[in-house]
């Protein structure tokens, strides 16, 4: 099996709780479930639909505040922003309205309907959805072309540490719908294909990447 973030080669192990298969690329250190064992889209709504996301949860409310502690001073002034996979909740965009800046929100499971065609946005945010994603790279190339020139993309995923020992006993990984790993490392390699560089990053769960060379 060839990375589906670069085209090398992986090398492939078998978790042996779950018997789950897992590919690892050492070239862009992403690594990938078998996709014999992706869950279909009714599968993934009914697990979802366990979430109790509650806007009025304070925890919740500290949860997103800590990712635009991370990266609202990194990203300018924002007209425009989009929240990317914002699942149930529109929580996220309420607290960059707050900030004054003017933000939507799409979901392919809960507001599927809510992406106007050809809008352009200066930030794009996405919580802990990439993790999720069948196509990761399909989905990176889509929302780096809902950006304007130099707009930004920050997204939240827990990384992994590279360490296959470590891999094997993190937690991350259990659920179910919970398919695809990324390290800074792959994001970089992301970027480099779509023309976006990478601002910050904090190795462990938050990035802040933008669109345009680095000296642009
Ligand atoms: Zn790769």
């Amino acid at each position: 099996m060839n990375c589906h973030i670069c085209s090398q080669s992986t090398s492939k192990f078998v978790d042996k709780k779950t018997n789950i298969t897992y590919y690892h690329c050492k070239s862009c250190e992403y690594i990938f479930k078998s996709p014999l064992g992706y869950q279909d889209f009714d599968a993934q709504k009914e697990r979802y639909n366990l979430h109790e996301n509650n806007d009025e949860d304070m925890h919740y409310q500290a949860y997103f505040q800590r990712f635009l502690d991370f990266t609202l001073p990194l990203v300018g002034t924002p007209k425009c922003a989009l929240d990317f996979g914002c699942g149930r909740t529109s929580l996220l965009a309420t607290l960059l309205e707050k900030q004054g800046v003017s933000c939507d929100y799409y979901d392919p499971i809960y507001h599927p309907y809510t992406l106007e065609q050809g809008k352009k946005y200066d930030l794009i945010v996405s919580t802990e959805v990439f993790e999720h994603l069948h196509q990761p790279k399909e989905v990176f190339a889509d929302v780096v072309a809902r950006l304007n020139e130099c707009g930004y993309l920050a997204i939240q995923t827990q990384f992994h540490t590279n360490d296959l020992t470590q891999f094997k006993t993190w937690y991350y990984h259990r659920d179910t719908t919970h398919i695809v790993f990324f390290t800074s490392k792959t994001f970089e390699v992301l970027c480099r294909q779509y023309g976006c560089h990478i601002v910050e990053h904090n190795a462990k769960n938050m990035i802040v990447m933008q669109k345009g060379k680095i000296d642009a």
